[in-house]
């Protein structure tokens, strides 16, 4: 009979594989890319194809419907290995598991997860999540797109922005109003619907020119009288911000190992660095000052990486249990914008050039302190829970 310890063992032995997959995979097939496809803000459809055949697209889909069915803690490790080599993929990959198939999982009918389930994990199909408006981001609940009952369809208006995978998902999950007398703000009358990218008068815009994880696309998605069957529903109605919410919990751990990932490749280039870099005839990494903010640097990218792994088993010592994902996200965000500063700073001029990779790397970790809750939405998610521990 096998022992608490060797399933543990086995576990653990299986974790570091699918990992060190991850690593080999993003170092040859991820890496050589990623300065390309940033200049050129360019979604990799093949290595995305090549992703989705080692299993990384039902990274949290049982087996039962063909997905990997990883523990939390050996997905997030998974994600923190590709961030590494390019955060934009990182970022699809995660709205795709963390969120999109998380939600379907969470809330979906038999029929729902029969249907949608098995291609997501083989990747057949990509999808997406889209709560967020041109007039309500962190507000969510003052979201304006409404869901009408028609018969027993529902006919979708509205105007939603910065999707991710906006122009390249085969399925969004899209939030919308559906009580008639429920008008916005108000969490209340949200609905959550599973809605196919190609359904007639469903129209993405052109990618956003952004700062930032240019290999992936964030588009804005205009519904207009958009026909979707009474199958389309997610959950209940009128509960669809309650799933959301629940679903950016688990996205949000997925964004903190996609800063551990960013800071972790900025802090291996500047240790590269100083030792090929010399002035006044000496290897900069001689010099105390250069040996400090590489400590520092060291010392947060560990913390970051303990805390989201202490979050994703729920066990942040002293810690509300609701306020764990914010936490590891808040921290692991700040980490990677600190340190990639620090990067560019220890590169000097050539820091500064797109020639050198610190330089995507400091852009890139901007927006983990923004998107999936910004930092201040973070604090104020702790601090809530901290006034009713
Ligand atoms: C690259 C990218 C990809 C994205 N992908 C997706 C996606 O796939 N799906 C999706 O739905 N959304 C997505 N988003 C949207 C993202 O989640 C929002 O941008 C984010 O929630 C912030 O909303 P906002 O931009 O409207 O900022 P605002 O809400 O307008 O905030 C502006 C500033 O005010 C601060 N602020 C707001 N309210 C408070 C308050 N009560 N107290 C203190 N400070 C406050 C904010 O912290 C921020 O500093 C994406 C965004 C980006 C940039």
């Amino acid at each position: 009979m096998n022992t608490a310890s060797d399933v543990l063992t086995h576990l653990e032995e299986q974790r570091a594989e699918v990992v060190a997959m991850a690593r080999d995979f993003a170092t040859r097939e991820i890496v050589p890319h990623a300065a390309e496809w940033d200049r050129e803000a360019r979604f990799p459809v093949e290595t995305m194809k090549r992703l989705a055949d080692l299993g990384f697209f039902g990274m949290l889909i049982p087996e039962e419907y063909d997905g990997l069915g990883l523990d939390l803690l050996t997905y997030l490790m998974v994600l923190e290995e590709i961030a590494v080599a390019d955060a934009g993929v990182a970022v699809s990959l995660s709205i795709h598991n963390s969120l999109a198939a998380g939600m379907i999982l969470a809330q979906g009918s038999d029929e729902q997860r029969s249907r949608w389930l098995k291609p997501m994990a083989r990747g057949d199909v990509l999808a997406a999540f889209s709560l967020s408006e041109p007039d309500s981001g962190s507000d969510a609940a003052s979201l304006s797109t409404r869901a009408e009952r028609s018969g027993t369809q529902w006919v979708l208006n509205g105007m939603k922005a910065w999707v991710t995978n906006g122009d390249v998902a085969d399925l969004i999950i899209v939030m919308a109003r559906s009580g008639v007398s429920d008008t916005p703000p108000g969490a209340r009358g949200i609905s959550a619907f599973l809605l196919p990218r190609r359904t007639p008068g469903v129209t993405p815009g052109k990618p956003e020119d952004k700062m930032g994880l240019r290999a992936s696309h964030t588009t804005t998605l205009a519904l207009t009288d958009v026909r979707l069957g009474a199958e389309a529903l997610l959950g209940k109605e009128g509960v669809g911000f309650a799933y959301a919410l629940a679903g950016l919990d688990r996205g949000r751990l997925g964004i903190a190992a996609q800063a551990v990932g960013i800071s972790r490749a900025a802090l291996d280039h500047a240790v590269r660095y100083v030792s090929e870099r010399k002035q006044f005839d000496t290897p900069i990494r001689e010099f105390q000052a250069i040996q400090f903010r590489l400590a520092d640097m060291a010392t947060r990218v560990a913390a970051a990486r303990s805390l989201l792994h202490e979050a994703a088993r729920g066990g942040v010592p002293n810690a509300p249990a609701n306020a764990q994902a914010s936490m590891a996200k808040l921290f692991a965000s700040e980490t990677a914008m600190w340190v990639t500063t620090h990067a560019v700073q220890i590169f000097g001029g050539y820091g500064y050039m797109r020639d050198y990779p610190v330089e995507r790397l400091f852009r890139d970790a901007k927006v983990t302190e923004i998107y999936e809750g910004t930092s201040e939405i973070q604090r104020m998610v702790i601090g809530r829970a901290l006034g009713n521990g």
